[in-house]
């Protein structure tokens, strides 16, 4: 028996539309149908204006960075506890990463704390939707307009979630999707940059496109990248967005399923968030309170798959000198004590039964 971490979910029209975009269209670079149709679907899913597909999610980030003009000089505020590319792409513009813990209930960012961080040079917070969990959205807007900041979305980790019944990736300036093979819709690596400013979405296009303002007249505005996605790629995505629905309702499922086996352990913890907040599982992630070591080994002999949650940035070698000594306490024990589990629309309910009886029999070790 082995049980992935992850697993995508690729059973529905995916095999026939990328053979379509091979055979029939012939179009396997960065333009076609299947581009246009993934960027039309994202931007009615997610009740935007524009999308700009991308060729991850880091990609996406860096462009609307970009495209929001920060760069050296500015401070961007982001949580300690997220992924690598929150941060790097911060630094990539060559301007400067504020760190801020994450809350204890629900593991988001913590606005009063971000209010204390802000100085005449903060220009924009990256606010990620971590482990499929929205941050606090109302009183982040109120607070960024209030104070003229701009708003960066992460939600490569929250497709599919609503905050006082508005989907994630509808609230920021731009917000951004990664579509890697563990995230709940893929196409392999991709990403994509949301946003209802025509301008700015102009801008970020130029500089996803080599700078050049009309493509094919080989005139660069800026110097610019090559972040784009392919039509082979999209294909994957449409078909894919095809079972988005399905893809979250298994997963929601899945996650009641652990809270239900799992809810007499003491020793565990699920995310706690009020009724406002409808996350996702993008994984099913836990507390627990014991020797994480001796437990993943014991997971990992008995062929399940588990990952610690990060490593808090500002333990990083590359971003220590942003963090200068700071600690930030939450982010560090959600670190030290959290766990991610098997999570997929394709898992068995024997196998999260499995999971569990296995995690209950590593606890009494
Ligand atoms: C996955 C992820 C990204 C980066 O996406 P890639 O497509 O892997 O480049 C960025 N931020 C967060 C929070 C992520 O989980």
């Amino acid at each position: 028996m082995h049980i992935p971490m992850a697993c995508p979910d690729l059973t529905g029209n995916e095999a026939k539309y990328l053979l379509d975009a091979l055979n029939n269209e012939g179009r396997i670079s960065s333009s076609g149908k299947y581009l246009e149709k993934f960027e039309k679907l994202l931007a009615e899913r997610f009740a935007r204006t524009f999308a700009l597909s991308t060729s991850n999610g880091t990609t996406a980030l860096h462009l609307a960075l970009l495209g929001l003009g920060i760069g050296p000089g500015d401070e961007v505020i982001v949580p300690t506890l997220t992924f690598s590319a929150s941060v790097a792409t911060i630094v990539h513009c060559g301007a400067t990463p504020i760190f801020i813990d994450a809350k204890k209930d629900d593991w988001t960012l913590d606005i009063e704390q971000l209010q204390k961080k802000i100085t005449p040079r903060t220009k924009a917070v990256v606010a990620v939707d971590l482990y499929g969990m929205p941050c606090d959205y109302a009183p982040l807007q109120d607070w960024r307009i209030l104070k003229n900041i701009f708003l960066i979305e992460d939600a490569a980790e929250a497709h599919g979630a609503t905050y006082a019944s508005r989907p994630v990736g509808s609230f920021g300036d731009v917000s951004c999707f990664s579509f890697y093979g563990n995230k709940i819709i893929t196409t392999g690596e991709g990403g994509a940059c949301l946003t209802n400013d025509g301008e700015l979405a102009k801008r970020m296009s130029v500089f996803k496109n080599h700078g050049m303002t009309r493509p094919g007249i080989y005139e660069h505005e800026v110097a610019g990248y090559n972040y784009r996605l392919t039509n082979i790629q999209a294909a994957i995505g449409v078909a894919q967005l095809e079972r988005f629905d399905y893809f979250l309702e298994k997963r929601r499922e899945h996650e009641a399923l652990y809270r239900t086996l799992l809810k007499d352990e003491p020793r565990i913890r699920f995310q706690e968030y009020p009724p406002s907040k409808k996350p996702v599982s993008w994984l099913v992630s836990i507390l627990v309170d014991g020797d994480l070591d001796k437990i993943c080994q014991h997971m990992r002999e008995h062929g399940v798959d588990t990952r610690r949650l990060f490593k808090p940035m500002h333990l990083q070698k590359p971003y220590l000198s942003y963090a200068q000594g700071q600690s930030f306490p939450v982010a560090e024990h959600l670190h030290r004590q959290g766990l991610c589990l098997p999570s997929s629309s394709l898992l068995l309910e024997d196998e999260i039964h499995y999971v569990c009886k296995q995690l209950k029999e590593a606890l009494r070790i």
